[in-house]
């Protein structure tokens, strides 16, 4: 169930107003309305699913609705190993992704290959796109990935509206030949 029951944002109250800034707002709203993409290979995609069921329960964190159109969701979950001919498949399931968009490494596979330091596997989704929020452990347990999606909130929440128009931004998109 969605919490309803949020505080406002950070603003100047009075008797018959609020303000407060648009960034505040958006991020507000940015950070309690996150679309996942499960991009579940292997075993870590099976602490995906119980951490979805109704004992973790993610839609306690505005996030019940899993997207499987890379054009609908903002949060990118990678989950498994990620074999190097996948790597492509990652990669363009992320430029199909509308901005903003965050991505999370769930996982030691998906981090860094894990445990596959072979010739076929891809030794972590960062050496295909951008990652913010890497989840230790093989396999993390529900827990892990609970607060690897609240570290992705508090980030979406304190960005500012202009982060993906910045020349920083701008330049790590570049850095991985992505326009
Ligand atoms: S990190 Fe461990 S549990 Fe997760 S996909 Fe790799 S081998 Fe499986």
């Amino acid at each position: 169930m969605v919490n309803t029951d949020l505080p406002a944002p950070p603003g100047i109250e009075g008797q018959g107003f609020f303000a407060t800034s648009l960034d505040k707002v958006v991020g507000m709203a940015r950070k309690n309305s996150l679309w996942p993409l499960p991009f579940a290979t292997s075993c870590c995609g099976i602490e995906f699913m119980a951490t979805m069921a109704s004992h973790y329960d993610l839609a306690r964190f505005g996030s019940e609705r899993p997207s499987f159109s890379p054009r609908q969701a903002d949060l990118l979950m990678v989950m498994g190993t990620i074999a190097k001919k996948m790597g492509p498949i990652v990669r363009q399931t992320y430029e199909q992704m509308a901005e903003p968009r965050w991505v999370i490494a769930v996982g030691a596979c998906a981090s860094s290959g894990g445990i596959f330091d072979t010739y076929s596997v891809l030794q972590g989704i960062d050496r295909v796109v951008p990652v913010d929020v890497y989840v230790p452990g093989c396999p993390p347990r529900p827990e892990q990935i609970i607060e690897g999606l609240l570290k992705i909130q508090y980030l979406a929440e304190n960005e500012s509206t202009r982060r993906r128009d910045s020349p920083e931004y701008k330049a790590l998109l570049e850095s991985y030949n992505i326009h």
